[in-house]
């Protein structure tokens, strides 16, 4: 496999922090340039990063004494350095969408962790696993911008990692609607409990605007490319509540589902099982061999034993029974920071990559 220089912007970050650790040792993405804004210009990795190293192994060495660029002034010095960069910064929406839109103009390809360009009616929203195909769209992306190479590719909110993953291998049993209630852990918002003390033995019943992308984000990850845009999904009917709950990484969310047929609880649980996408027929090297793993155990999945699994790229689903509203329910978990956030943007690099796109 060919070789890929890479860049991060918004290296200093908490996602960035995550890129980094995991870009260390990729078989084919090598990081030749760092950014973040222009308070970390001209700093080394070392010291912009300071006291806010937030990771459970150490800043890699390599990428230490590398010097920080200013991500919106310096882009002409970046994207020589670079084959495309990921993106994960804390900006106002609008600038990171020019942002982003700048580095694709001059034919850097962006693959983003931000929510700006998430509804871009030409910018897929990929999950690997799940909706591939739409990296298509990018063809006409590129039309619009007037590039060869550059373009934006988004991932979704870490909120839904876990339920849009369990529910999509039941989507052709016709899921009429789905209530969940999310348990979010204090990485989401780029916090430790050092930096956020009062998340200790607390709970917020407020994620500002992460309700809205929770119901709305499935919708277009399952739509349809039509006439060079995606026309999102109309169905199924959604409703979420986001809770911040005091846990460092891992997602739960607690899920009731409707469908339009009786389903047997065993035919769901063999779908589960059995469910492979485009990222394990690739063998990208950050796909999880096994995407989603049911837990037959009643105390099952927990935020401590499977948060890893699969280096954190896993989806754990357990507690599937019939409800006395909807028709089922159960409960499911994921790693916010890695397949959430800089694991599924990873995950995103390397199909896009693979099916060169990148
Ligand atoms: P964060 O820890 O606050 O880091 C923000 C990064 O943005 C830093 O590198 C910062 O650089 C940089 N930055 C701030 N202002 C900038 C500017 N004007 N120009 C260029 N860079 C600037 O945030 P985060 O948690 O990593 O989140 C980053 C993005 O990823 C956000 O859009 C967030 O919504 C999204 N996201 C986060 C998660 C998660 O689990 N945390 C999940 C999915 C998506 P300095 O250090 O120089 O200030």
């Amino acid at each position: 496999m060919k070789q890929y220089n890479v860049g991060i912007v918004g290296a200093t970050g908490m996602v960035g922090q995550r890129f980094a650790i995991l870009l260390e040792n990729h078989p084919w993405f090598r990081v030749t340039a760092l950014a973040a804004s222009s308070r970390s210009k001209g700093k080394t990795y070392r010291e912009a990063v300071g006291s806010r190293w937030a990771m459970p192994t150490p800043m890699p060495e390599k990428m230490a004494d590398m010097v920080i660029y200013d991500a919106t002034g310096d882009i002409d010095e970046i994207v020589k350095q670079v084959d495309f960069v990921f993106c994960a910064v804390d900006m106002p929406k609008d600038e990171i969408k020019k942002l982003e839109e700048a580095y694709a103009k001059k034919e850097c390809p962006v693959v983003s962790n931000n929510s700006a360009h998430r509804f871009t009616p030409d910018v897929p929203m990929v999950i690997p696993e799940i909706n591939a195909d739409h990296i298509q769209v990018i063809n006409d992306q590129r039309k619009r911008l007037g590039t060869k190479r550059g373009f934006v590719a988004v991932k979704s909110n870490c909120s839904l990692q876990s339920y849009v993953p369990a529910i999509h291998p039941l989507m052709d049993l016709g899921v009429t609607k789905v209530l969940c209630c999310t348990y979010q852990a204090i990485s989401g918002a780029g916090k430790t409990f050092e930096t956020w003390p009062e998340m200790v033995d607390n709970v917020i019943p407020y994620i500002g605007g992460e309700e809205e992308k929770s119901e709305k984000e499935p919708l277009k990850i399952w739509g349809k490319i039509e006439n060079g845009e995606i026309k999102p999904a109309s169905a199924p009917l959604f409703t979420a509540q986001c809770i911040r709950v005091p846990v460092s990484d891992g997602h739960t969310a607690a899920v009731y589902a409707s469908f339009d047929k009786k389903i047997p609880m065993e035919e769901i649980i063999k779908r589960w099982e059995t469910y492979k996408g485009r990222a394990q027929e690739l063998e990208l090297p950050s796909a999880p061999k096994q995407f989603l793993h049911y837990f037959t155990e009643d105390n099952r999945p927990q935020i401590k034993s499977e948060r890893n699994l699969e280096n954190g790229m896993a989806v754990s689903i357990g507690r599937l029974r019939p409800d006395s509203i909807f028709d089922i329910k159960f409960v499911c978990m994921s790693h916010n920071t890695l397949r959430g956030a800089a694991g599924g943007a990873v995950l995103l690099a390397e199909l896009l990559c693979a099916e060169n796109y990148i």
